[in-house]
């Protein structure tokens, strides 16, 4: 798709992220939601600027697909915005979707993170798209997530389908020119009622099993001409198909290359597969993770040449890796980026004055295990902390943490507790936490309350007390919620009061049922809480015995002095929380 089908357009600098904003904002979306996860939290962040577009964050994925459908009932564009892993949790009602179809086009956003950046697996989110029969398109830059979205939400309309736009972390957040043009005007919301298309009792499931079938057969059709997937011929011996970003590795490194580059990969344009593999001598697949597209071309009957080195399996590909793969040398970088400087590795840490180092520090004295969840917390698993034992997906604490208490019976109480934060908890700790109530467990839940969604940039959540746009809205109240769902025990304290957490953590283990910590202190870098940041500790050189008690509990600003073994305060990084003092035996810091 070039210039000449998306004219009269001002040029613009955008990430991936701010393309999507800016092509829903102009394809007439008026209700987009989602779940804050790197690489996708900027779309929503970036679309919440447009007033014309209604934008929320919902408690979990799955909320938020439901919510979309429910508005596309009502004929109204949306965009739903996730993660990879994300669509994990919103998979009950993506797969029936494909069934319903949508009224109002439906676009969803799976931003997948190869390497795990910053994710706790790969997973190739393009199998979703063949297991819920969902047309998919892969952008490689933000130009073509302009262009392919522009005829997104009409495609899903014309064929009653969600789309899945499935991205990556170098096509969410690199910069690339795309453009600007109007917004169109959004349909008029309706409402009609249809029992056997939004009704999926078996009957009615069936009825639209053989229409979804008919809507992939027409697609299927569709995309052998699709101007997404388009053949760009150069040599007549060597010829690659490749799709999203990894066509940008592929020109680089292979520029005499004849490719067949696929913007629309599911369903994949057969005719145009075999028609592009005869064309050429040798014909390879270049991919990330998965062999999707490989698996896909050799059932069609389409013999693929062998690369003289292997691809790699895990993470993401480079110029480097391509090349590689084919025994050529490797694009040289640019001039300018050649003579950067090496960046001093800089392994993560919790934050200096973050709530959570007071509750491991504390949780580790206490010697316990810990069954841990998903958010910044997690770098409490980290030495010198090192005070959390499992982490799994979001919600998994407190089911193993009770899991683990039935396996090993009376042995795991007063000795397990289960940490999750409060997005996290609000995202899917709720039904764990019932679960251990209405099964007679004993589990210690320990929520770590920060006031805010800390990990991917401090967004909303239903206990912060505001919404998206930064409007008021209620706030979770956290000891009100348990206590419904029937925990008796439940306490709310200031981790950084030390003595106090740990004698409520003491009486929770010690208490005859599932009780509940909340350990509540907001984010130390939230905007209210930077500006009363207390002076840097003091620190009496004279009465350091060098112990090197305060560097266990991890503070960044705390450095070591290499020559006398001794702490060094770095006054750029101390909030002055005053944690390391309660830490020193011998009272050589204080507040
Ligand atoms: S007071 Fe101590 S623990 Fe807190 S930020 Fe400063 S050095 Fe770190
Ligand atoms: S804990 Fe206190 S005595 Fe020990 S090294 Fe740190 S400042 Fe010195």
């Amino acid at each position: 798709m070039r210039d000449e089908l998306l004219p009269l357009r001002e040029k613009a600098l955008l990430s991936g992220n701010e393309a999507v904003a800016q092509a829903a904002w102009e394809a007439g979306v008026l209700f987009a939601t989602g779940y804050p996860g790197t690489p996708s939290t900027e779309i929503l962040e970036t679309l919440v600027g447009y007033p014309e577009v209604r934008c929320e964050w919902a408690p979990n994925e799955k909320v938020a697909l439901e919510v979309a459908a429910g508005a596309s009932l009502g004929g109204v564009r949306t965009l739903v915005t996730m993660k990879h892993v994300g669509l994990n949790v919103a998979a009950d009602p993506f797969m029936t979707l494909a069934y319903t179809g949508v009224k109002g086009g439906m676009v969803i956003i799976t931003a997948d993170d190869p390497s795990m950046h910053s994710s706790q697996n790969e997973q190739d989110n393009r199998n979703y798209a063949r297991f819920g029969k969902a047309p998919m398109f892969e952008p490689a830059d933000s130009r073509e997530v302009t262009e392919f979205l522009a005829g997104a939400w009409d495609l899903s309309e014309r064929l009653e389908l969600p789309v899945l736009f499935r991205m990556t972390t170098r096509v969410c957040h690199s910069k690339s020119i795309s453009s600007r043009g109007p917004r169109r005007e959004p349909a008029a919301p309706s409402y009609t009622k249809d029992f056997v298309k939004n009704v999926m009792i078996p009957a009615n499931a069936r009825t639209m099993r053989v229409k979804l079938e008919e809507k992939l057969n027409l697609l299927r059709a569709e995309v052998e001409t699709h101007p997404a997937n388009r053949i760009e011929g150069r040599s007549a011996e060597l010829g690659v198909i490749c799709a999203g970003n990894v066509y940008n590795y592929v020109r680089e490194t292979l520029p005499e290359a004849s490719v067949l580059k696929l913007g629309f990969t599911f369903p994949l344009p057969a005719a145009l597969i075999r028609k592009f593999a005869a064309s050429v001598e040798r014909c390879y697949v270049v991919e990330e993770l998965d062999p999707y597209l490989e698996t896909e071309v050799r059932a069609l009957g389409v013999a693929l040449a062998t690369v003289p080195a292997p691809r790699p399996p895990i993470g993401e590909l480079s110029p480097e890796t391509v090349a590689a793969m084919f025994g050529v040398a490797a694009p040289q970088p640019q001039a300018a980026a050649a003579a950067l400087p090496e960046l001093a590795p800089r392994p993560p840490v919790l934050c200096p004055g973050c709530s959570h180092r007071a509750v491991f520090m504390t949780l580790k004295k206490m010697r316990l295990t810990v069954t841990g969840d998903i958010g910044c917390y997690t770098l409490g698993a980290l030495p010198p902390l090192a005070s959390m034992d499992t982490c799994l997906c979001m919600g998994a604490s407190i089911g193993m943490g009770y899991g683990l208490e039935r396996a090993l019976g009376p042995e795991a109480k007063e000795r397990v507790v289960a940490v999750i934060g409060d997005s996290t908890f609000l995202h899917s700790g709720i039904t764990p936490l019932l679960n251990v109530v209405y099964n007679g467990g004993h589990t210690v839940t320990i929520i770590l309350d920060n006031r805010t969604t800390a990990m991917t940039g401090h967004n909303e959540n239903p206990g912060s007390g505001r919404t998206l746009d930064g409007g008021p809205a209620p706030a979770v109240d956290y000891r009100a919620l348990v206590r419904a769902l029937g925990v008796e025990f439940a306490v709310t304290v200031d981790p950084y009061d030390v003595d106090k957490f740990k004698q409520a953590v003491e009486m929770a283990l010690l208490h005859s049922g599932p009780a509940v910590v909340i350990a509540q202190r907001p984010c130390v870098l939230l905007p209210e809480v930077r500006g009363k940041h207390r002076p840097t500790v003091n620190y009496d050189s004279d009465t350091c015995t060098a112990c090197g008690a305060c560097f266990r509990i991890g503070c960044p600003a705390i450095e070591k002095d290499a020559a006398t073994g001794k702490p060094r305060i770095n006054s750029a990084f101390c909030t002055g929380c005053g944690l390391c003092t309660t830490a020193c035996p011998c009272g050589a810091l204080s507040l």
